[in-house]
């Protein structure tokens, strides 16, 4: 039970993502999940998204100047306890939040002596197949070795994980195989989600691949060691938004203390109740329910 009896308790969540004029995603779906799991949200917004349920009609991405003043005047007063990190425009917001991780979270933290989890959802494709690429590529392929040492844990979907990685991914082996490569190439903590539809391997059973660099509760970097987390699949298409809920929620247990390996399942699990309770508010895939 997470609820508090005064707000100032809270611990503060920021996500650093797109808007969804739809409401079921981006920043929309994030505060919604903050929200609920009893945390304060703060949004730093990287592009405006046109879209409903159905389609996504127009990307217009922030100036740079627009995101490092937002980032800039929330860590002078309403400082994360972890922070999600979703839809990032094009490269120059990639390499300007890593600059920023790099220098001002790092400060921040230092002088503060406090860790800051950072969960990155590398979005590319969304769960829904929509694609975000402000120049009408199919993918919004972006190089996110700026985050290198700098993040928690990175949540690619299938196709992320497959973009991410240069591989095609024929089988759970495959996958298992490309999460460790990223873990090694960015030094962070891997979820490969599987709940995309699709593959013969996810057919009855959505399985994550957590491959993970620390042990529970520790900053100490250990050889990795996988988990495999399988939940049974929720026949239901209303799944818009689920990336950003589970990234935002991994965030929010983590700021209530949660470690890591904690915080996965139970956001796996929120995720999994929020699609078995969503409903459709127009014609194409509705949003999770929020469920805390
Ligand atoms: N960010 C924004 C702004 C979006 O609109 C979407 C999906 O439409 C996403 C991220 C990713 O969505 P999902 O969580 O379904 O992968």
């Amino acid at each position: 039970n997470l609820e508090l009896t005064s707000s100032a308790l809270k611990p503060v969540v920021w996500t650093i993502a797109g808007s969804d004029s739809g409401g079921g995603a981006g920043i929309q779906a994030d505060l919604a999940t903050i929200d609920d799991l009893g945390c304060h949200g703060c949004s730093a917004i990287t592009c405006l998204t046109a879209q409903n349920s159905v389609s996504v009609t127009l990307v217009e991405p922030v100036s740079e100047e627009m995101l490092l003043a937002q980032l800039d005047v929330l860590l002078a007063d309403l400082a994360p306890m972890a922070i999600k990190i979703g839809l990032l425009a094009n490269q120059e917001q990639v390499n300007l939040l890593g600059k920023w991780l790099n220098t001002s979270l790092r400060e921040f933290q230092k002088a503060n002596a406090v860790d800051v989890n950072v969960i990155l959802d590398p979005v590319m494709v969304a769960s829904c197949g929509a694609h975000f690429a402000s120049d009408k590529r199919s993918e919004n392929q972006l190089d996110f070795l700026p985050f290198k040492g700098l993040i928690t844990l990175i949540t690619p979907n299938t196709a992320e994980l497959s973009v991410l990685s240069g591989c095609r991914l024929k089988d759970l082996s495959d996958c298992h195989q490309a999460a460790k490569a990223l873990s090694k190439r960015f030094e962070c903590n891997v979820l490969a989600k599987g709940g995309d539809k699709g593959a013969a391997w996810q057919a009855e059973t959505a399985k994550d691949i957590f491959v993970c660099i620390q042990a529970p509760g520790s900053a100490v970097i250990y050889q990795q060691r996988s988990f495999l987390l399988s939940s049974p699949r929720v026949e239901s298409t209303n799944n818009h938004g689920s990336g950003c809920t589970l990234s935002s929620a991994i965030a929010s247990v983590m700021a209530w203390g949660f470690v890591l390996h904690d915080a996965v399942v139970v956001a796996k699990a929120y995720v999994t109740e929020g699609i078995k309770q969503s409903g459709r508010p127009g014609k194409g895939p509705g949003p999770l329910a929020r469920t805390g």
